[in-house]
């Protein structure tokens, strides 16, 4: 470990020594479990290194330690669910980590969760969650964009700022939150907008929902979805291949017969535009439909709706329309429609998988 690194971890000690032993309990106050993933918010820095650093390095008890503040915020129970960085993430966890948010609030009933996740990957598994997690209770994932031995880490106001919201009365039934610099997102619609910016999150359509700071959580409306979903997936559940691929100018449909070769039962493609591809594509499609692979036409373009038949003709093609959600979400609802139709009660799937994608969740009928 550098210099850097151990001073910023002498510093963080230091803070634990001052707020003294594990903080009493109080009634008052809401009970909050922390679940720490990983990510950059449990990095360190790389030795002799002025800007690397490895993420998923730091135990959560020192991560939640190093802010004795949030004490004052809630009863918090820290668990280390796992230590990864998020570009680690896998299907496995996902169950995993859904089971275990499932039992905190049903049977340990938690007011709320918290977990701490990397920003790579971290609207996915908010989303895989928003899908899963049966309670109304808030549900909010942070991370950070510097490690925690940075000179000015913005993990420890981050995570201060996501108890504040799972323990504020305002955040129930909003779905799974996300919350980085102050700014608080709903999972559907985040994604990714910047590497390496502080506030590195941005919303399809609707914008950030709230915003935290040191005195209140401030939401601008009244939640926009409406009941949430919920797929009751069993622990070992092993959910099906779903395979993104990535339309451009000259795109042959090559990728599409290879993820198919290895096992895809659905394909998400992030076409140009309104979701179109070329006539190589196309045909590429139709081989794939042919052999029972669902194909979901989203867009690479960032905000918009992807139409039924609307260029392409979903009704010939055998394909679904991605409406508002990203590749990346759609892959996860259509893993999880998969899975239903292979587990669940059979029903008339291409009305049924075709109003999930336009409610952007399972639909029971
Ligand atoms: N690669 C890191 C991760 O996602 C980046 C971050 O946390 O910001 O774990």
């Amino acid at each position: 470990m550098n210099f850097f690194a151990k001073s910023a971890l002498a510093a963080s000690l230091f803070c634990t020594m001052l707020a003294g032993s594990a903080p009493a309990y109080s009634e008052e106050l809401p009970r909050v479990l922390i679940l720490a993933t990983g990510g950059t918010i449990a990095g360190v820095a790389k030795e002799n290194s002025a800007t690397g650093y490895d993420a998923g390095k730091i135990k959560a008890e020192d991560l939640v330690n190093a802010v004795p503040q949030i004490s004052k915020l809630a009863n918090c129970d820290v668990e280390q669910f796992c230590n990864i960085a998020s570009q680690d993430m896998t299907c496995d966890l996902w169950v995993r980590l859904s089971k275990r948010v499932n039992d905190a609030l049903t049977k340990q009933h938690y007011d709320g969760v918290v977990i701490t996740h990397g920003s790579d990957t971290m609207e996915e598994t908010a989303f895989f969650l928003e899908n899963t997690v049966e309670r109304d209770n808030p549900v909010v994932f942070v991370g950070s964009m510097r490690p925690a031995t940075a000179i000015s880490p913005d993990g420890p106001a981050n995570l201060y700022y996501a108890v504040k919201i799972a323990s504020a009365p305002e955040s129930h039934n909003r779905g799974v939150l996300v919350t980085m610099c102050g700014n608080i997102f709903e999972s559907r619609d985040i994604y990714k907008s910047n590497i390496n910016s502080l506030d590195p999150y941005s919303s399809r359509y609707n914008g950030p929902v709230g915003r935290v700071d040191e005195g209140a959580v401030r939401y601008y409306s009244a939640p926009i979805y409406g009941e949430r979903p919920y797929w009751g997936l069993p622990a070992d559940a092993v959910l099906p291949k779903v395979d993104i691929v990535h339309a451009y100018a000259g795109y042959d449909g090559d990728s599409i017969d290879a993820a198919v070769e290895h096992g895809a039962r659905g394909i998400v493609i992030a076409g140009v535009g309104n979701g179109n591809m070329s006539k190589e594509c196309i045909e590429a499609v139709k081989r794939a439909v042919s052999k029972g692979v669902k194909v979901v036409r989203s867009s690479r373009v960032v905000s918009g709706f992807v139409h039924r038949n609307h260029e392409v003709s979903d009704d010939e093609l055998g394909t679904l329309a991605s409406y508002d959600l990203s590749p990346e979400h759609a892959r996860i609802l259509l893993q999880l429609l998969i899975y239903h139709l292979d587990n669940g009660p059979r029903q008339n799937y291409q009305l049924d998988l075709q109003k999930c994608f336009e409610n952007g969740y399972f639909v029971k009928h």
